[in-house]
């Protein structure tokens, strides 16, 4: 519970509105994505829009990856509270600043936007225990905000209640995330965007996609609040 005088929740300051959540330094001071990067995998490179050296030999099964913040220990410490600390109000910091990352993609990369959004589901039992979804929450602001219609929750689920992934090999994580998901009714829309929290590996965002377009979506984009910048 927050006190009366909201804070900021990075430095801790008194700040004006319960919202934006930071004092106006932090907010400045986010690791936004600034840099030139992939279109991707979002990671640096020269040029926007181009493609990286990786996603050249090997192109991922999405098409674009739209981040706001690279995975920095500020952001780190945003999202834990976020996820694993009762604070699903922080959604309304996140879609945000996630909306503008997309705004500028539309704007200044005539990025054509999805005919729907899908958020990563919870497996039921992550769902009962932690008693919101954090990708479902942005993904209903931003169906609002940008007027795009959300794909119903029942519709794309995690069959699977797989484990953490940081602490795995590749070959595990893999594994781990074979048939994780499960499309229930027909999905008519062709072109989508998954939202998620954090894309580290995207184990979980490739098994998404096979899920996905085996229901007869034709291309997907991954749109998310952060990326790790080292894989
Ligand atoms: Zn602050
Ligand atoms: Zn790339």
């Amino acid at each position: 519970m927050k006190l009366l005088q909201p804070r900021c929740y990075l430095c801790d300051m008194p700040i004006d509105n319960q919202q934006p959540f930071l004092c106006l330094l932090c907010q400045q001071e986010l690791p936004y994505l600034a840099i030139p990067h992939c279109r991707s995998c979002a990671l640096p490179q020269r040029k926007h829009q181009q493609l990286c050296n990786e996603c050249q030999e090997l192109p991922p099964r999405w098409q674009h990856l739209i981040t706001c913040m690279s995975y920095t220990l500020e952001c780190q410490y945003l999202i834990k509270q976020y996820k694993f600390s009762q604070q699903p109000q922080l959604h309304l910091l996140f879609s945000q600043l996630l909306s503008r990352s997309i705004s500028n993609k539309v704007i200044q990369h005539n990025y054509s936007l999805p005919n729907a959004l899908i958020a990563i589901p919870l497996h039921k039992k992550r769902l009962a225990k932690r008693g919101y979804n954090q990708a479902q929450l942005l993904a209903q602001d931003l169906a609002k905000k940008l007027q795009i219609p959300l794909i119903a929750e029942k519709q794309f689920i995690r069959a699977k209640n797989t484990k953490a992934q940081a602490q795995q090999t590749a070959t595990e994580r893999s594994h781990n995330m074979h048939n994780a998901f499960h499309v229930s009714n027909a999905i008519t829309a062709k072109h989508v965007a998954i939202i998620d929290d954090v894309v580290t590996t995207g184990e979980t965002m490739k098994a998404a996609c096979e899920t996905l377009f085996t229901a007869g979506i034709e291309r997907i984009d991954i749109w998310c609040i952060a990326r790790t910048l080292a894989d």
